[in-house]
């Protein structure tokens, strides 16, 4: 099954007027996971890709779809619930080779929570059950018992000094691997894991979170990034692009401060 998605993200904005950019969003099992408005990254990347002058298409595809590594300017992976993840588990088996490809190939990816957890070696639902990821990544996921990390997170992204924030809601802990680096320090949250005070990965172009509820609409900066990242990866570097205050500046207050996080769920302690 593979559906063009124009309905299910609206229309676009070029009817009658000719985009300088074309850009191939890649949805991965978009209709199974899709949890907490994951969905919104994919408004956010549609939103910015059109400031910055790109008619942006988006494709779902889901099992028992062929994954073609070369079509794909941005790939996202969104989270689930454990059945929906043990399903696509085994379906994301015959595409691994591709998605491996893409990323070593630097392809933009942007996964979250249950899509993090599969690009790894393998994930520990809650019941003990093993599920194998695809190891295009080198870190795995083991789980807890009765407990889950739930609440708002602020981490800082120590290369560039931004601020992040978002909403964590996940069972299994995360441990990064060798040639990954977490996406930012845990400021006001549990992270990857509770332990080592790292939230989500940076991994060539790959960012994963377990920013739910979307991490992009949340933090444009972040959003600039990737999309800017696609198109330099498709146009070369010396296309001239406008810059993040150019476009998005004015809708976000610069928000350095701990007090945007309220915490609003017990059991995650500002450090
Ligand atoms: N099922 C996974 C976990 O509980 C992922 C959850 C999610 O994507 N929100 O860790």
């Amino acid at each position: 099954m593979s559906v063009t998605t124009q309905e299910i993200y609206g229309k676009d904005s070029w009817e009658g007027k000719k985009p300088k950019f074309e850009l191939n969003v890649c949805h991965l099992y978009g209709n199974l996971l899709n949890t907490y408005g994951d969905n919104g990254n994919i408004l956010m990347m549609k939103y910015i890709g059109e400031k910055l002058g790109a008619k942006m298409n988006f494709e779902i595809v889901s099992i028992e779809d062929d994954f073609d590594d070369e079509k794909y300017d941005i790939v996202f992976f969104g989270g689930g619930q454990d059945y929906e993840q043990w399903i696509v588990s085994k379906d994301i088996q015959n595409k691994k080779e591709e998605i491996k490809k893409y990323i070593d190939g630097d392809g933009v990816l942007l996964a979250i929570c249950g899509g993090y957890q599969l690009l790894g070696e393998y994930y520990i639902e809650a019941s003990g059950r093993k599920v194998d990821g695809i190891s295009a990544m080198p870190h795995y996921t083991i789980n807890q018992k009765d407990n889950r990390f739930i609440g708002d997170v602020e981490i800082e992204n120590e290369e560039t000094g931004e601020r992040y924030f978002g909403f964590e809601n996940h069972q299994g802990r995360t441990f990064l691997g060798e040639g990954e680096r977490p996406l930012g320090k845990v400021l006001v949250g549990r992270g990857n894991n509770g332990e080592d005070n790292g939230e989500g990965v940076i991994y060539k172009n790959v960012y994963g979170s377990y920013f739910h509820g979307p991490l992009l609409s949340r933090n444009s900066r972040l959003a600039y990034r990737l999309v800017t990242k696609a198109l330099h990866n498709r146009y070369g570097q010396q296309i001239d692009l406008p810059s993040w205050e150019e476009v998005l500046g004015h809708e976000e207050k610069e928000s350095t401060a701990v007090t945007d996080v309220k915490t609003k769920v017990g059991g995650n302690e500002v450090k």
